[in-house]
């Protein structure tokens, strides 16, 4: 029996099937309502995760690419205009900075904490240089508070991809709320999913604020009075309600997450060519995603495969190898820490809810395929 159980890489209908009734509740506060965009739920989810961050403000957006492009837009980032960014992320990172006409300036990581590394931002600094984005992955915190002084420095903005990471902290701060305006998404896979898609930006700017909420809805501050050219990308009551419902248990899901990473970090530590993640000494992680690194990961892929074991790459490509960026001529050896990282990560399944022995049984499976 216990060969074949099968493990799932992550179980979203477990997870959300713990809040049926707090969902369900959700559904009929907003159908009763008779408003669907723009009303109670999203302002009072915006409070919520504004204190959750402890930032002073907070608009819900349609999804967390949006967040990133209304961000820099409200800066007022554009064509001939560097955005810095991170070689090792997920392609929305670069897509936003292409979306308002600006380019995309990677940096590598440090091959152990897989995020920005800061050491090498400055030397990518020019004169047209406006915005340092760094990406908090797979759910740790970038070294956000070397980066603001870089920024500071060198008179930039930090604009935090904080989609992963909602819950870690720089020096004891919250990520998402360090940049000077913070991106993030409720795409179902999040550590706070929505039902659907949803993001939010935070920030303590009051100025940048305004901008965002009027460009997120048509670059209209009055109904039918447009003082710009705004785009359509507001949160839903629904997915706010349900973010609020879930919000709650945020904190408890993450600490869930970490018990799980430090189960993975003390059983795969020494086993084979395995590398566990190291977390940077200020940053914490709420383990969005737990990666080890292997030259062997095909194989141990397909063995966790075999024995019903879901296993994911987070990312086989990293973007400058992409089609979608062939304009930017990069060729392969350009970004070679990104490319040992894509080459080279595995997922292993982390999500609130996982029994410890099923990650003991993954633990033990991964034995077995070094012995
Ligand atoms: C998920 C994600 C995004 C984009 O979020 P969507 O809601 O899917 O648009 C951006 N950056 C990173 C690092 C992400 O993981």
């Amino acid at each position: 029996m216990k060969e074949n159980k099968a493990i799932q890489f992550l179980d979203l209908k477990k997870i959300n099937l713990d809040f049926k009734n707090e969902l369900q509740q959700s559904l009929s506060k907003v159908l009763e309502s008779g408003w669907f965009v723009l009303g109670n739920s999203v302002s009072e989810f915006e409070t919520d995760y504004a204190k959750y961050n402890h930032v002073k403000h907070c608009s819900g957006v349609a999804n967390g690419l949006d967040a990133i492009i209304l961000s820099l837009k409200a800066i007022g980032v554009g064509p001939g205009d560097e955005v810095i960014v991170p070689s090792n992320t997920y392609i929305a990172t670069w897509l936003a900075v292409s979306y308002v006409g600006a380019t995309p300036v990677p940096v590598e990581p440090k091959l152990d904490t897989y995020n920005i590394n800061p050491a090498l931002i400055e030397e990518k600094i020019t004169k047209k240089t406006k915005v340092i984005i760094p990406v908090n992955l797979y759910g740790q915190s970038a070294e956000l508070d070397v980066i603001m002084k870089i920024a500071e420095r060198n008179n930039l903005f930090v604009v935090e991809d904080n989609a992963q990471a909602q819950g870690a902290t720089c020096n004891g701060k919250m990520a998402g709320s360090i940049g000077h305006v913070n991106a993030t998404s409720f795409y179902p896979g999040k550590n706070l999913g929505a039902l659907g898609d949803g993001g939010a930006v935070t920030t303590n700017d009051e100025v940048l604020d305004k901008k965002i909420r009027i460009i997120r809805n048509y670059g209209s501050e009055k109904k039918y009075y447009n003082c710009e050219k705004g785009i359509n990308s507001r949160l839903d009551e629904l997915q706010a309600a349900f973010l609020s419902a879930k919000l709650v248990k945020l904190d408890e899901h993450n600490k869930q997450r970490n018990e799980i990473a430090n189960l993975y970090n003390a059983q795969l530590k020494g086993v084979g060519d395995i590398i566990t993640p190291v977390l940077a000494e200020s940053c914490t992680s709420n383990f969005h995603l737990y990666v080890v690194r292997s030259k062997k990961r095909q194989e141990l892929s397909a063995y966790l495969n075999k024995n019903n074991i879901g296993n994911m790459i987070h990312y086989p490509v990293p973007p400058h190898l992409q089609k979608a960026y062939t304009e930017l001529n990069y060729k392969k050896g350009d970004f070679p820490l990104a490319e040992e990282i894509a080459g080279t990560c595995l997922s292993l399944p982390v999500y609130p809810g996982l029994p410890h022995e099923s990650v003991n049984y993954v633990c033990e499976k991964i034995k077995q395929f070094y012995a």
